[in-house]
């Protein structure tokens, strides 16, 4: 048996993961994101340290550790653009890091040296469902991640999808609507301007000041800009009218999206993600019906099937373990 350590450093925290080739999770432990370039080091070897502390036998079957970042990363292991944590801009995280993890290997009795892997989040994401989560044994893999923004990650016959520089795969900035909604990448209606968690609430909150969504503004205490993706949910979920066309719109949005992606891709899955796949039926539902309509393909044998990721919150942090334990790349 070998371990992977698997770390995913999110806007607030970074989450590790000790995660055996069988895809077993055999330790877990949370610390805090970093603000600068240099506690980023320092905290991936806090994290790194605490989990190995965990481990119920030792570092001894460990083999890799992968790291998961909010950011594009170069093929040499650089952050290039990190909206999250700009402070991280230009770091050469891959060799510092490396440094860092020899004395941390040495110290604690590790075996060797391990493998170090630094890689996008979204693609650590799409890592982690294709080797243990929602999309195994399928070589053709889309996942759509739908957060504050929109992340995700392509498999392509069997291998990750990176691109020339590293950065393929940025599916949230694909534009939807050249005229839609100012996105922080510089272009308007990016597919995370329309599809993501904070359009979704953008979406609900034009809706109530309209009058079309009493029941979710009730939820919200009658104020507008407190609505939230939460008190859609939780209208939808007593069958408010108003809610559940709310979550039509951005079942549409989406499905116009993953059309579009499948265009390019033919994707053997596609696999929804984030804080807002927490919908489950009421997102997939329309989402599905919405796409057999978008897509050229989306009735009959050559359907491609849209589900809900397996993962949860720990897709990435088993992404990357599968990373350093080599079962993808
Ligand atoms: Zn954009």
């Amino acid at each position: 048996m070998a371990i992977g350590l698997g770390l995913d450093v999110g806007g607030t925290k970074i989450l590790a993961c000790a995660v055996t080739d069988g895809g077993e999770l055999v330790a877990e432990t949370r610390v805090d994101s970093p603000r600068s370039p240099d506690l980023l080091l320092q905290t991936l070897v806090e994290g790194t340290d605490a989990l190995l502390s965990l481990l119920p036998d030792g570092p001894r079957a460990v083999v890799g550790v992968g790291v998961g970042v909010p950011s594009l990363v170069t093929s040499d292991g650089t952050l290039y653009e990190s909206p999250n944590l700009p402070a991280l801009e230009g770091l050469p995280v891959h060799a510092a890091f490396a440094e860092r993890l020899e004395v941390l290997s040495a110290a604690t009795g590790g075996a060797g040296r391990w493998r170090l892997v630094i890689d996008n989040d979204g693609t650590c994401a799409v890592a982690g469902e294709f080797v243990f989560g929602a999309a195994r044994g399928v070589t053709d893999v889309l996942l759509i991640t739908l957060g504050t923004g929109i992340g995700g990650g392509v498999v392509a016959g069997g291998r990750l999808l990176r691109g020339a520089r590293g950065f393929a795969g940025e599916v949230g900035h694909i534009v939807m609507d050249p005229a839609g909604p100012a996105c922080h990448c510089g272009r308007r209606g990016c597919f995370e301007q329309l599809a993501s968690g904070s359009a979704f609430a953008r979406i609900a909150r034009r809706a109530a000041a309209a009058g079309a969504a009493d029941r979710v503004l009730e939820l919200a205490g009658g104020d507008v800009e407190a609505v939230r993706g939460e008190h859609v949910l939780e209208a939808a979920r007593d069958g408010d009218r108003g809610a559940l066309a709310l979550f039509d719109e951005l079942a549409h949005n989406l499905a116009v999206g993953i059309a579009n992606l499948a265009e390019v891709l033919d994707p053997g899955v596609v696999l929804v993600g984030g804080g807002l796949a927490s919908a489950g039926e009421l997102l997939i539902a329309p989402t599905v019906a919405d796409f057999a309509v978008e897509d050229r393909r989306g009735r009959g044998p050559h359907a491609v099937p849209i589900a809900l990721a397996g993962l949860g919150a720990r897709a990435g942090a088993f992404g990357a373990a599968a990373l350093a334990l080599g079962l993808v790349s």
